[in-house]
């Protein structure tokens, strides 16, 4: 019986793809839009593919109406690229992720999942380049809403159709590296672990408090050990 539910967020936390992924948006938009807008220097940490693309464009004075209208397209020319171009060589795992992941699957009582601001296709390209889809059976990603908080009951749904299991906070961890995860996993009261291997310090993600500060997830009995304990204890 399922027990836990653990949401890996993939960029900073899983591992990281380098600057190709930023020129990638850049050229689909410049493609779609016929202008990349802040695309080339606004923040991507804890964002939604979804939400960047308004965010990056609306500077260059487009409408959300314009932005709306040409949408789809853009983001399917975004990972139609990010997948003819990306290749394992653009990725680097972050310290122990391999072990923790082989090790967590080996748990029949936790379930994983991808809460992510990645869309699906490129989200699982990334992961598929090292090896990584197979241990994440769902997800919920930026084709599912533009903000992030959307996200988790997107992700409760996702696993009760997947295990007819209703997972409520006391059995939900999410495990990410930037402030929006930790805030994120607060919409569901579920438990935050938060790791310092993506742009924010760990005194910068001690700001705001989440219920597990890790470096990395190079301690894989540490992770497990945080992750089966429940809110309360
Ligand atoms: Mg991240």
């Amino acid at each position: 019986m399922t027990k836990k539910l653990v949401l890996f967020d993939i960029d900073g936390t899983l591992l990281s793809v380098g600057s190709i992924n930023r020129r990638i948006l850049c050229d689909a938009l410049q493609e779609v839009y016929g202008t990349h807008g802040t695309a080339d220097s606004c923040n991507f940490a804890g964002r939604m593919d979804s939400g960047i693309i308004y965010d990056a464009l609306r500077p260059a004075g487009l409408s959300d109406g314009e932005i709306g209208q040409k949408f789809n397209s853009a983001k399917q020319t975004y990972c139609t690229l990010f997948r003819m171009h990306a290749r394992e060589t653009d990725i680097t795992l972050m310290a122990g992720v391999r072990e923790l992941l082989l090790q967590l699957s080996t748990h029949t009582d936790l379930l994983l999942g991808l809460l992510t601001g990645n869309f699906e296709e490129s989200g699982r390209h990334k992961l598929s380049l090292p090896g990584l889809n197979h241990y994440f059976p769902f997800g919920a990603f930026a084709d599912d809403g533009y903000h992030r908080n959307e996200l988790p009951p997107v992700a409760v749904e996702k696993a009760y159709k997947l295990t007819g299991k209703t997972f409520t906070e006391e059995d939900i961890v999410i495990i990410g590296d930037t402030e929006h995860d930790i805030t994120c996993a607060r919409v569901l009261n579920a438990r935050s672990i938060a790791v310092a291997t993506g742009t924010y310090s760990l005194s910068q993600l001690q700001k705001h408090s989440p219920d597990v500060l890790l470096e990395d997830l190079s301690q894989a009995e540490t992770v497990l050990r945080e992750i089966l304990k429940t809110s309360t204890t």
